[in-house]
């Protein structure tokens, strides 16, 4: 009799243990479901996740937040590859006014 007790009160102690270590939901929170459905795929997902692992849709407002971050990043980098091009081509063309001016400047002679 007094070793269930013991076992009893030792399980307490590691379901209070793990609870406060956060690797375990409070009894009333596990009643709860802890899965929804994705909107978009209709996936079923842990609620706890930022996104959808089928289909990538963002399942939180900073998720969607973490996504136009990102997507603003990209099309500035974009941008900056595109400048980068601009700037060889103008380098390009210099260089090519350069040989001709010299080409013209020895014709004069
Ligand atoms: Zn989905």
């Amino acid at each position: 009799m007094a070793n269930i007790y013991i076992h009893l009160s030792a399980n307490d102690i590691n379901a209070a243990m793990l609870e406060a270590s956060g690797l375990k939901l409070p009894e009333e929170e596990q009643e709860k479901p802890r899965v929804l459905k994705c909107p978009r795929c209709k996936e079923i997902i842990d609620k706890k996740a930022q996104f959808c692992f089928k289909c990538g849709l963002p399942l939180t407002q900073e998720a969607s937040t973490t996504v136009e971050t990102i997507k603003t990043d990209y099309v500035q980098l974009a941008d900056l590859d595109e400048i980068r091009e601009m700037k060889n081509t103008l380098k390009r063309e210099l260089e090519e006014i350069s040989k001709l001016k010299d080409m013209m400047l020895k014709a004069e002679k």
